[in-house]
């Protein structure tokens, strides 16, 4: 028990009822979208900025742990209270506080949900890219402290591509701002960058500045029919090369696709020759579009790929449901599940496929890689049964040490968390570690924030 009566007392009269402490109440912010499960001793549920800094002035005279969770879809333990403690959830933080036309600018609190934003920019013709499949359901302030990305980020980039300035609450209740207010700014040295991916462990935000774009004048989907799945990535190597800019290239591999068996019915008549999908999108100005989709074409008749097209709103969303479909079907194929978002130099995509489809015929435990192969960026999902856990182990230590060999990283979006912690050995050497061990003592010099995640000890 890491929270004292006297601290839960104090916490209890600065949020009465928004202090959760019963078990049933509890239960609810005991997980994630990991399989992981860690009961956190009590809930503050905040509503202005002046409670989560009176809560870490109470944290850092009390030391109890404090950690911080926005809708927590996280898929690695990341908001989870792995030491126990005190879980601020910021799902009541959640208003747009500020659109700034002239600047093309907004300002949030943590707690707006990515896609009510997209919503609200949209009525002024505006749009905030990052789009993680998860959009609908994960908050702005999750998605800064993962560096979530998504479907389009080969042409937008990702979130620390869009958070201009952060307002940020430090232990011991003080308030840090970051970066510059204005577009641009270089007056040393910019923390903003350092607080997105930190995944709660170096200050909880408070506000979050973000640029937005104006909305693309016409959207273009093409749903690629792929016969042999290295083609894909040879696809959108030649793509690159002919100097097309998709703003999404997402693969979907043979594995992933018997889970995806329902959703793709409609396409029963191409069976024969799809081996996997490639969903590429263009965006922009129509005629860009239209010309960029006619070269694309002429791309795909070379390769021999069939393909489906659409155009309307309605239909691009229809086809984009398939793919955001993904993750919750994989349950389909067996109950257990291992996650990664690996990232690779794209000419390593065809090697990595080809050494997966390998293991997975060795071994005979599902392997599903499928997302963002246009950026290199693919998320490789062990699918098993409870008695084969030691094999799925063993197997993701070698997917992993095989990314690291061919220049990879081993997570490119949903954060390191409490999952991939081990693994940071791997990939990091020792002097990296060193600095940012004193970088996290800068910031949290007692160890109270989000504790056994992110830096291994
Ligand atoms: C079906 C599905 C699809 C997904 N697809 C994608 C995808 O395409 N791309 C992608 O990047 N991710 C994806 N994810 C992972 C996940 O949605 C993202 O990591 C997302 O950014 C988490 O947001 P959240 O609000 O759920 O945060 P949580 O899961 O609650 O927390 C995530 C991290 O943010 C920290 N945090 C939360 N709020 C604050 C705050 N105010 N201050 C400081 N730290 C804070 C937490 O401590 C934790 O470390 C997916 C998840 C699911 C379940």
């Amino acid at each position: 028990m890491r929270l004292s009566k006297e601290a839960l007392k104090e916490l209890k009269e600065l949020l009465s009822e928004r202090l959760l402490t019963r078990e049933e109440e509890l239960f609810l912010y005991a997980f994630d979208a990991s399989s992981l499960f860690f009961l956190p001793e009590a809930v503050a549920l905040p509503e202005r900025k002046e409670e989560v800094l009176e809560i870490l002035r109470l944290a850092e005279i009390f030391e109890f742990p404090v950690i911080s969770r926005g809708c927590g879809t996280s898929t690695t333990g990341s908001p989870l209270a792995v030491e126990g403690g005190l879980v601020v959830a910021f799902t009541r933080m959640n208003r747009i506080l500020e659109l700034n036309l002239e600047e093309r600018t907004v300002r949030v609190e943590p707690g707006v949900i990515n896609g009510d934003l997209k919503v609200y920019l949209k009525r002024y013709g505006l749009f905030y890219p990052p789009d993680p499949a998860s959009y609908a359901f994960s908050s702005i302030g999750g998605n800064v402290a993962t560096g979530a990305g998504g479907p389009r980020g080969l042409k937008y980039g990702t979130t620390k591509d869009y958070v201009l300035s952060l307002e940020v609450a430090l232990p011991g209740g003080k308030i840090l701002k970051t970066g510059p207010q204005t577009l641009k700014g270089v007056v040393p040295y910019n923390l903003t960058p350092l607080f997105v991916g930190s995944e709660g462990t170096l200050g909880l935000f408070l506000e979050i500045l973000l640029k937005v774009l104006p909305l693309p004048e016409k959207r273009k989907l093409y749903l690629v029919f792929i016969p042999k799945e290295e083609k894909a990535f040879f696809l959108i190597t030649e793509s690159l090369k002919k100097g097309l800019t998709p703003a999404s290239a997402e693969f979907v591999d043979k594995t992933t696709l018997k889970a995806l068996e329902e959703k793709i019915k409609f396409l029963e008549s191409e069976q024969a020759s799809l081996e996997a999908l490639l969903f590429v999108e263009f965006d922009g100005k129509k005629e860009e579009v239209l010309k960029d989709g006619k070269l694309f074409e002429d791309l795909l008749k070379v390769v021999g790929s069939k393909y489906y097209s659409a155009e309307s709103e309605e239909e691009i969303e229809r086809l984009w449901e398939i793919r955001r479909a993904i993750s919750p079907s994989l349950k389909k194929l067996a109950s257990k599940k291992m996650a990664d978002d690996i990232v690779l130099p794209r000419r390593a995509l065809s090697e990595f496929i080809k050494f997966l489809r390998k293991l997975e015929s060795d071994s005979g435990i599902f392997i599903c890689a499928f997302g963002h192969a246009g950026d290199g960026n693919l998320h490789v999902n062990l699918l098993y049964e409870e008695d084969k856990i030691e094999t799925a182990k063993h197997l993701r230590e070698q997917i992993l040490k095989k990314v690291l060999e061919l220049c990879g990283t081993i997570s490119g979006e949903h954060g390191v968390g409490y999952t991939k912690r081990p693994y940071v050995l791997w990939e990091l050497d020792p002097l990296q570690i060193e600095i940012m061990k004193k970088i996290k003592k800068i910031f949290d010099p007692k160890g109270i924030l989000n504790p056994q995640i992110k830096i291994p000890d």
